[in-house]
């Protein structure tokens, strides 16, 4: 038997068939885990106490290695195709029993968590790690439970994870030697070949994106914070439009970074923490991010520090640009404790649109909210995935998450348009990308600018603003803001060449129409209607 340091769960290991014989550090907090952390050289302690770590060759997401096994009553409801690949049942029973020798032989980092604020709502979980600092993201990360809780649940999903093993596609069915392997009868998670701590937290989002739009709850990939007096904002986006940026916000209190639900009784957060993106980052203008990167506890992932004076420097890329800090939600000093609010005033769509085209700010009409939503446009830039180069690409990722979509798109735009009819929320369409041209020409927005338009739609005066029709995208365009200069609201005035903005700017309706098609049977013609025009 194993020696076990910590608090035990009562539902033992065995319930896994895990057998190991090596020590198993159990619910173990900060203190002990950054304590294992350095001993055994997993990361180095900051000046201030983050621990930094490195990923290695994995410095993102794989999206291409994340499966989901065909097997049961599930197998019925999931979109399947290239978002969720199938994963034959005998070749997950090779892998889980190959992953749990693997584990057996080492020693083993247990957290007990749960995801979803809302106890009625809750998925408890379990995170097996054969390293103290994934044991210590997971922590940080998930809903932290108070000590009888964690060790009197029975988990619904687990993570087996084993970073330093390498799947074989020829043994293993898998396409690299990284695997994600989600089986929702069975309540496990495969995590393989990757050290990268992101797709710990995106798999646990995958499944709550299966659970609950099954109990009629809509589970979405937005940050949200609320006002003083309780009003809620929902910030969607893929990676790197904004979310954390645009939620941590110091006059209001956030409830979460990245992963809510929106229920008959108001949103809730997943999560009980943040992973921030920090390349470049600045204390001038994320004040709350970069505190938090200076707490004992937070996990600087991939971030390039000094190993004798123990600097941390944000502005260097040389690992990747995907640079990350994971810290607890008690890092930051405005927020909402329950990780619960009401029902949104107003939703922002961010987009980070590289070819400068779209307006920094507009209004969307119900129909135009369907539209965006199902299309879920961005660029991308070099960032949060592999195989990707320095030049932008448009990307359409529905509901601005489709890689964690384990059901059909249309199925998450039916419950959010629904619930925007129903609690009259404004909808709002956010570039946060470029502006005065396209990526290389242009520059990103100014955030001061973009944090003064939301701002103006928070408050409610930007809704007294005259309104533009924007030719192209058919969206209402406020004409002035306070705290931005008027030409800023205006793409094409920024633009030298204005001919060449409406080339671009058709360009991408026309993808925009290219890319709905595969989503016109499932709306009304009037949201088709709403799109750009053809
Ligand atoms: P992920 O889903 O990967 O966590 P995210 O949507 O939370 O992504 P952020 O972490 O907020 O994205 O990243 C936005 C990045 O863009 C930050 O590094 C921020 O500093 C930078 N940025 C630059 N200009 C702007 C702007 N105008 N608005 C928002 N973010 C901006
Ligand atoms: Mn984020």
């Amino acid at each position: 038997m194993s020696e076990i340091i910590g608090s035990p769960s009562k539902y033992g290991l065995d319930n896994h068939s895990l057998s190991n014989s090596g020590t198993v550090y159990w619910g173990l907090r900060a203190p002990a885990l950054v304590e294992l952390i350095s001993q055994r050289g997993e990361g180095q302690l900051s000046e201030y106490g983050a621990v930094v770590v490195e990923t290695g060759d994995h410095t993102g997401r794989a999206p291409n290695d994340k499966f989901i096994v065909r097997e049961g009553a599930s197998s019925d409801q999931i979109w399947w195709g290239e978002v969720n690949r199938e994963f034959e049942p005998a070749a997950f029973e090779l892998l889980h029993s190959q992953v749990l020798d693997y584990l057996n032989e080492r020693e083993l980092f247990v957290q007990d968590a749960a995801a979803g604020a809302s106890e009625r709502y809750r998925a408890p979980i379990r995170v097996v790690s054969e390293n103290a600092w994934h044991a210590l993201f997971a922590r940080n990360l998930f809903l932290r439970l108070p000590e009888a809780e964690a060790a009197s649940q029975i988990p619904k999903y687990t993570i087996l994870h084993a970073p330093n093993f390498k799947a074989d596609p020829e043994i293993h069915g898998t396409n690299s030697e990284v695997f994600i392997v989600v089986n929702f009868e069975r309540g496990i998670i495969l995590i393989g070949g990757s050290r990268y701590a992101g797709e710990i937290k995106k798999s646990i989002f995958t499944v709550m994106n299966y659970e609950l739009p099954l109990q009629g709850v809509l589970s979405m990939h937005c940050s949200a914070n609320q006002s003083e007096s309780g009003e809620v904002a929902l910030f969607f986006g893929l990676s790197g439009t904004g979310k954390t940026t645009l939620s941590s916000d110091p006059a209001r209190d956030l409830i979460g970074d990245d992963e809510h639900g929106w229920s008959d009784e108001g949103v809730f957060n997943f999560e009980g923490g943040c992973y921030a993106k920090t390349i470049r980052l600045s204390p001038e203008y994320e004040p709350i991010i970069w505190n938090a990167t200076e707490k004992f506890g937070t996990v600087l992932e991939n971030v390039i520090m000094d190993h004798v004076s123990r600097e941390i420097d944000f502005d260097d890329g040389k690992l990747t640009q995907n640079t990350r800090a994971a810290y607890p939600l008690e890092a930051v000093e405005k927020r909402v404790p329950s990780g619960m609010g009401g029902h949104p005033n107003n939703v922002f769509f961010l987009t980070a649109d590289a070819f400068g085209v779209l307006p920094p700010i507009s209004r969307l009409s119900p129909d135009q909210a369907m539209y965006y939503f199902l299309s879920g446009y961005t660029s991308k830039l070099a960032g949060t995935e592999k195989g990707l180069g320095d030049e932008p690409q448009a990307t359409f990722s529905a509901c601005f998450g489709e890689p964690f979509l384990p059901l059909h798109p249309s199925k998450y735009a039916e419950l959010l348009g629904e619930r925007i009819a129903k609690h009259k929320s404004a909808v709002w369409l956010v570039n946060t990308g470029w502006t005065g041209g396209t990526f290389g020409v242009g520059e990103r927005i100014n955030l001061p600018f973009t944090r003064a338009m939301v701002t103006s739609a928070l408050d409610g005066s930007l809704a007294e603003v005259p309104t533009r029709t924007d030719e192209i995208f058919g969206i209402e365009v406020p004409v002035r803001c306070s705290g931005v200069p008027d030409e800023v609201l205006d793409p094409q005035a920024t633009w030298a060449d204005k001919e060449a903005y409406v080339t671009q700017a058709k360009s991408l309706a026309a993808s925009f129409g290219e890319n709905f098609a595969k989503y016109e049977e499932y709306v009304t013609g009037s949201v088709v209607a709403a799109g750009p025009a053809k």
